[in-house]
C-alpha cells in the first residue's frame, strides 16, 4: 500500500517534522489553510476515526493538546480549530487517519459554518432517536419531568 502520511512516519518522506512519540508524529501541512497549519497522526495506518483503537487515539488527542498549546503560544492566533475529515464526502484526501490544527485570525477570509439547516416539524426528535438507538445505556434527559 502507497501511503505518504506511512512514508513520513517511516521517515521514508520529508516532511516539516514538529513532534513525536512513540505513537504520533506531528508536522507541518503542506498546503495550510493558515501559515502553520499542521497535523497529527498515529503512526500506525488507521483509515479513519472508525478503526483507530482507543489507546492509540488517546495518544493522538495528547498530541493535538501538546502542539496545540505549541500553536497558541508561538503564534498567538485568535483562536484554533481542530478538525479530522473522515471518508471522501467529508473532503478526506488522505485515507491515513489524522486531525488538523489550524490557527486562525479574525481576519481570516474563511468561514467554517456549522449551523446552516434548521430542523423542520419532528425531525430532531426523529433524527435524535435514529442515532440513540445505535448507542448503549439508558436514555437520560436533561429535562425535569
Ligand atoms: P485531508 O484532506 O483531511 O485528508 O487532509 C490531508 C492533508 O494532508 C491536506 O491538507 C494536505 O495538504 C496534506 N498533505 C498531503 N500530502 C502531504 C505531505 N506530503 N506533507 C504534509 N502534508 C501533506
Ligand atoms: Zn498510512
Amino acid at each position: 500500500m502507497n501511503c505518504i502520511f506511512c512514508e513520513i512516519a517511516e521517515g521514508k518522506a520529508k516532511s516539516d517534522i514538529l513532534y513525536q512519540d512513540e505513537f504520533i508524529i506531528s508536522f507541518l501541512d503542506i498546503r495550510p489553510m493558515n501559515y502553520g497549519h499542521s497535523l497529527v497522526i498515529p503512526k500506525k495506518h488507521y483509515e479513519s476515526f472508525l478503526e483507530i483503537p482507543s489507546n492509540d487515539l488517546s495518544a493522538v488527542i495528547n498530541g493535538v493538546q501538546i502542539v496545540f498549546r505549541a500553536m497558541s503560544d508561538s503564534l498567538n492566533p485568535d483562536g484554533i480549530n481542530i478538525v479530522s475529515n473522515n471518508g471522501a464526502a467529508a473532503g478526506q484526501s488522505i485515507p491515513h487517519f489524522h486531525f488538523h490544527i489550524i490557527p486562525r485570525f479574525h481576519s481570516d477570509e474563511f468561514k467554517i459554518k456549522l449551523n446552516l439547516k434548521t430542523y423542520k416539524g419532528s425531525s430532531q426528535k426523529d433524527f435524535a432517536d435514529k442515532i440513540r438507538s445505535y448507542l448503549p445505556g439508558k436514555l437520560i434527559s436533561n429535562v425535569k419531568e
